[in-house]
């Protein structure tokens, strides 16, 4: 019978966790074929050994999640065409803003048959409006897309510490349930919703409240002021969501892509992390910096987001329904300073 194949392209924290979990499943389960292909952004490490070829000999992306045995079927390799080219399921997962110019380059590669799911937070804003990463996927590519977005930080999920995740699929719940099949642990539960520009939102618009709570931590202004910040993010969350889309279901936010991982990214992310650093900085320190000096190759998604979603706003007039989000891009770009983020978000 047909067994499927997967390839999982981007290898960073969050795609190598993806690769791990999804390998103890393919080696499980009779429709999948044991092995899963990661692409690699190939990059020499400073021993001068290529961090491909380290995968490869420790099991270990000893750049982006050291400590973890990925499981013997992953297999990293570095060049994006031969990753791809035998696989119908194709998972992706890279900072966003690498996605068109990979997108560009698998035109034409991939079979014709491929699905893929995206678990990648955040958008493009182009001439015409936002394009969601699903979208440009299948813009780009002519596949179908679902997504996977949770309350998951990568390093717990890869120490099996249980969590939830959501898959959102557009119209075939049989390709939904062949994801979550692929994707389901005993730590790692999985549900899928019909909703999948609500799920992608909710994962891409969170990055931003994350980064105005952040702000907060690193003004010290306490719990009760961070749980408003959650509470204004979450409803213009929902109130952008759908004035894009009209279809988003207000039951999605009351999944792991929404609420929950709100609360996780706010309490324990990247995003969270970085603008904590800068609001203690009193934004004198760049968030290009920041992102530099704290994550050491991995990649911010909230600070591009604010300025994908102002982009969005002022090009429909939009933006005094946004006080949060319209704040945090402009402290992101020092046009205010972080304590604006009280002042202005209230509403
Ligand atoms: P990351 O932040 O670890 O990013 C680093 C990756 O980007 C590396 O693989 C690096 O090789 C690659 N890269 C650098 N320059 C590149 C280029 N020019 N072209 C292509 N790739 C390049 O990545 P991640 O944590 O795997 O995040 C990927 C997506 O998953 C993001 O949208 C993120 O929001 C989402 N996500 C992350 C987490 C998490 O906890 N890390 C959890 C859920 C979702
Ligand atoms: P950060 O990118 O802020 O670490 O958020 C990770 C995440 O998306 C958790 O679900």
């Amino acid at each position: 019978p047909n067994k499927s194949r997967v390839t999982v392209v981007g290898s960073g924290n969050w795609g190598s966790v993806a690769a791990k979990l999804i390998a103890s499943n393919t080696i499980k389960l009779a429709s999948f074929h044991d092995e899963v292909r990661m692409w690699v952004f190939e990059e020499v490490l400073p021993s001068g050994e290529k961090l491909s070829e380290v995968i490869n000999k420790t099991n270990e992306n000893v750049k982006y999640l050291p400590g973890i045995k990925l499981g013997k079927n992953v297999v990293a390799v570095p060049d994006l065409e031969h990753a791809v080219r035998d696989a119908n399921m194709l998972v992706f997962v890279t900072p966003h803003q690498f996605m068109e110019g990979i997108c560009k380059r698998l035109v034409g590669k991939i079979r014709e048959d491929a699905e893929a799911i995206s678990l990648i937070k955040g958008m493009e804003v182009k001439m015409e409006g936002p394009c969601m990463i699903s979208s440009l996927i299948t813009q780009q590519l002519g596949i179908n897309c679902c997504v996977l977005m949770g309350a998951n930080i990568a390093n717990e999920i890869a120490v099996e510490k249980f969590s939830e995740a959501t898959v959102g699929y557009r119209e075939n719940r049989e390709i939904a349930e062949k994801w979550v099949r692929l994707f389901n642990t005993s730590y790692f539960m999985v549900s899928a919703v019909q909703d999948v520009e609500g799920v992608e939102l909710c994962g891409t618009l969170k990055n931003v409240v994350a980064i105005a709570a952040g702000f907060v931590d690193g003004l010290e202004m306490g719990n009760n002021t961070k749980a408003a910040i959650m509470r204004i993010g979450l409803r213009e969350m929902k109130a952008f969501s759908k004035l894009l889309f009209s279809s988003v279901k207000d039951s999605t936010f009351f999944e792991s892509c929404g609420v929950a991982d709100l609360i996780t990214t706010c309490l324990g992310g990247r995003n969270r992390k970085c603008a904590d650093a800068f609001a203690r900085n009193g934004g004198k320190r760049s968030f290009d910096e920041l992102e530099a000096e704290m994550l050491q190759g991995q990649k911010l998604q909230g600070v591009s987001t604010a300025k994908e979603v102002y982009e969005v706003l002022s090009h429909r007039g939009w933006l005094e329904l946004f006080p949060l989000f319209t704040t945090v891009h402009e402290i992101c770009i020092g046009r205010l300073p972080p304590t604006a983020i009280v002042e202005y978000s209230q509403s």
